[in-house]
């Protein structure tokens, strides 16, 4: 039976030989291909180079961005109950409380107005997700930080290569980070990046993810280390090596060909399940971003169609369980709309090496089931 998988990494030759090329050198840690990596990424998000700082994964990009804003104990962030988990866990690793919030329901991004209603005297930061890599309603959000002096971490794990107001996610924004993790649009095997204008930020972020040890940034790009030096704030061994970053570079050679792709599979997706009374999708308009995932709403028996998909060899999933369910996030209030998306999301296949034909088939699954 033909086995279709949800997600995965797409890595080719030129990812093998720039691992080899790093191994060659014998040189793993952070050194020059993070330092040149970092540049790629700033010239791609046509910023200066010095904004992008690149760590082991976008959860400690997360967890540095609200530690560099002395995020902590008894402040509260907000954040949408439908993530990850990892943009919780950021949250509650640095002792403050993530304070849960609904998402709208055409896009299931965060919900401003349910937000403000959350905000209280501790509130410090909020942090939107780009559900799916949209991040419609971020004005919103913007507009709401102004109101009540707040900062804001946008969660852009999903949407790296996507564009809004004409540029690249990530050009504009307070602070916005990325993951690289296997499945991400692009990967660098494990990593993540902190993007922001900030100096303060970006200073605090390079010495945290080195063990807290002052400019050693500096030293390692130049091949060297710090032998004297001052550690003023806790630090955290969250650096990118120069392996992880050797593949990142070789996928970023690689975002038109995976946009294009990823681009073209949800707008056949659309197009083949159309016609499918059962099924609803969400507002994403595939011109400006690079899906992730793509999740569709399933009306009735969302469950069952799961079952019977992966029993016909196509994994599929749920993009997500909301937080607030979970027993060490749980909260004394209900979300409605994020349960009630909880109960019909099924996220469809969708990676650069899934086939026209593959969609086809799978559509013609899923309507099968739903005839
Ligand atoms: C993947 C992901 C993260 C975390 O990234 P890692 O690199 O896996 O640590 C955070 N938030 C969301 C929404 C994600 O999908």
């Amino acid at each position: 039976m033909k086995k279709i998988r949800l997600s995965k990494s797409c890595l080719g030759p030129e990812e093998v030989q720039a691992v080899a090329g790093v191994l060659g050198r014998d040189f793993l840690g952070m050194g020059k291909e993070v330092e040149q990596f970092e540049h790629l990424l700033a010239q791609y998000l046509q910023l200066d180079p010095s904004k992008v700082v690149c760590v082991n994964t976008g959860t400690s990009a997360l967890h540095l961005a609200l530690l560099s804003l002395d995020i902590g104990p008894g402040d509260e962030v907000l954040v949408p109950s439908i993530t990850y988990v990892a943009s919780l866990q950021a949250i509650s690793a640095t002792g403050a409380t993530p304070v849960l919030c609904d998402v709208i329901e055409g896009t299931a991004f965060l919900d401003a107005e349910d937000a403000e209603r959350r905000v209280t005297l501790q509130t410090k930061a909020i942090m939107p997700v780009h559900y799916a890599s949209s991040s419609v309603g971020i004005q919103q959000i913007y507009s709401l930080s102004e109101r009540y002096n707040l900062r804001v971490i946008e969660d852009a794990a999903h949407s790296f290569g996507s564009t809004r107001d004409f540029k690249p996610v990530g050009h504009y924004g307070d602070i916005v980070c990325f993951s690289f993790d296997g499945i991400k649009n692009i990967t660098s095997g494990e990593g993540g990046a902190i993007v922001t204008s900030d100096l303060q930020v970006l200073d605090r972020t390079r010495d945290a993810r080195l063990l807290g040890v002052e400019k050693d940034t500096d030293r390692r790009f130049q091949g060297e280390r710090s032998w004297l030096f001052d550690v003023t704030r806790q630090g955290f061994r969250y650096h990118m090596s120069n392996i992880m970053a050797a593949i990142g570079i070789e996928q970023l050679r690689k975002i038109d060909f995976f946009s294009k792709k990823r681009k073209s599979l949800a707008k056949l997706y659309k197009q083949c399940l159309s016609d499918c009374s059962f099924i609803t999708f969400l507002n994403f308009e595939f011109d400006h971003l690079i899906p992730h995932i793509f999740p569709v709403r399933i009306i009735q028996n969302r469950d069952l169609v799961m079952t019977s998909l992966r029993e016909s060899g196509i994994e599929c999933g749920i993009h997500y369980q909301p937080n607030h369910l979970l027993t060490y996030f749980k909260t004394p209030y209900p979300l409605p709309t994020s349960e009630l998306l909880f109960s019909q999301l099924l996220s469809l296949p969708l990676h650069p090496d899934l086939s026209e034909d593959d969609v086809l088939y799978i559509c013609e699954k899923v309507k099968a089931l739903l005839r």
